[in-house]
């Protein structure tokens, strides 16, 4: 067994990384299953390459939770690390990282806070819901498994691990004040928020289901009355994501009611259809995908709720788009997902960034060319899907000079009709 401390420069940063956002402390279990994914998606690509000699398999991340012993444990298949790979990774980039993530936004406040805090703390986020962090690990390279401890001091240990498996289980010995974190409901909860569409399934306990297999058989007593033998049951794991979800499928692979599904699984508590969608798809000058679609304008329109969802690389990050979006296009469904957009600053940044402005304007327009070839293929349809678009459209008109010129072409201006 060997320790070490972490390289400090500020008295100790646990206490601040435990003080830190204090709404968002659930966001540590999407900062670990960030962390597993990549380490999958990783040795995804080594053994593409011929550079990780071993069989990627099917791997999956797995959470599980022990309530006795208050630990939360998140496995995965990945990569794994090494010894040194611990010392140079976890205790020392990650450290800095943390470290210097909380200089810069612990002063932050008030509603700026908006999207500060969505990334970057990494790793040591799991020290604001637990008050010691194990990490065993067996990396796809032939060397011993390691084990290493950290109670939230900034001594940490390390040891050999009996682990024969490939990838890292991080085993998180929950805090008194977070034992909400223990709960199925809860952990369910922001598996579905935030890891619903990773590209890495993810597997949280187990549940029932009919066998496929099994075609219950129906037999007729001599009276002629038919009884009809039970279903059989199987248990299967209980896989939270869609790894593949349609924004990251090319149009041409999908059909309309491709669309409306995957709608139904954004949003599974809204029972009406969508009036039609717009895929987004760019890679230059920046990195974009995403669908949009336009709502039916019903009176049980939940607009507080079923909002258009920010993604960066299938993690949901906000679902608040202001900023990134025209004001007037907030009204409409769907998701957006984009490396691009930096999610580390303020509101007000954001909205000043050349690459969202870039964005925004990209989104405007596609959404004018849509509504234009709506208008343009199928005009008596167009006339009555308008009143429920012309809102979003009349609002476009008022509020965005370029849209206001490219809705010449579509727009149902009363002396027009
Ligand atoms: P980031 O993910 O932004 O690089 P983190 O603090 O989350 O920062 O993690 C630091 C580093 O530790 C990662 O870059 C990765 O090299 C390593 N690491 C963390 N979790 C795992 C894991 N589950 N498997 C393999 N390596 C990991």
């Amino acid at each position: 067994m060997s320790k070490g401390t972490i390289n400090v420069s500020v008295e100790n940063i646990f206490p601040l990384i435990k003080k830190f956002l204090y709404s968002d402390h659930e966001i540590f279990l999407r900062e670990l299953i960030s962390n597993a994914t990549d380490a999958t998606v990783k040795l995804k690509y080594l053994t593409n390459i011929g550079e990780a000699k071993v069989d990627y398999g099917n791997p999956m991340i797995e959470i599980k939770i022990d309530k006795e012993n208050k630990k939360l444990h998140i496995i995965d298949q990945g990569i794994g690390m090494t010894k040194d790979e611990i010392e140079k990774y976890i205790n020392e980039i990650a450290f800095s990282g943390a470290e210097e993530f909380l200089e810069k936004y612990k002063d932050e406040s008030g509603d700026d806070k908006g999207i500060i805090g969505h990334f970057g703390l990494g790793f040591y986020s799991a020290f604001m819901v637990a008050d010691k962090v194990e990490i065993i690990s067996k990396s796809f390279k032939e060397e011993p498994a390691v084990h290493w401890e950290c109670d939230g001091s900034p001594e940490y240990s390390t040891k050999k691990s009996k682990k024969t498996t490939r990838g890292t289980e991080i085993v998180l010995h929950i805090a008194e004040d977070s034992l909400e974190f223990l709960e199925d409901a809860r952990i369910n909860e922001l598996l579905v928020k935030y890891n619903k569409f990773m590209p890495i399934p993810i597997k949280f306990g187990t549940k029932e289901v009919n066998d496929p297999d099994h075609t219950p058989k129906t037999t007729k007593d001599k009276d002629g009355k038919e009884t009809t033998e039970p279903q059989k049951m199987i248990t299967v794991d209980n896989l939270i994501n869609n790894p593949t979800p349609a924004w990251t499928k090319q149009p041409a692979e999908l059909k309309a009611e491709d669309y409306k599904s995957f709608y139904r699984e954004l949003y599974p508590m809204q029972f009406e259809e969508p009036l039609f969608n717009i895929h987004l798809n760019v890679d230059y000058p920046f990195n974009l995908t995403g669908i949009l679609y336009f709502p039916k304008m019903t009176n049980d329109l939940n607009m507080q709720k079923d909002k258009i969802q920010l993604y960066q690389n299938q993690v949901f990050v906000t679902d608040n788009v202001e900023g990134i979006v025209p004001e007037f296009l907030t009204m409409l469904r769907g998701v957006i997902d984009s490396p691009d957009i930096p999610l580390n600053v303020s509101r007000s940044y954001l909205q000043a960034d050349g690459a969202v402005k870039k964005i925004s304007s990209y989104i405007t327009r596609k959404v004018a060319d849509k509504l234009k070839s709506l208008f343009k293929s199928d005009r008596a349809d167009f006339e009555k899907k308008w009143n429920d678009i012309k809102i979003v459209i009349e609002y476009g008109m008022l509020s965005e000079e370029k849209f206001f010129e490219k809705a010449q072409a579509f727009a149902l201006i009363p002396n027009r009709r």
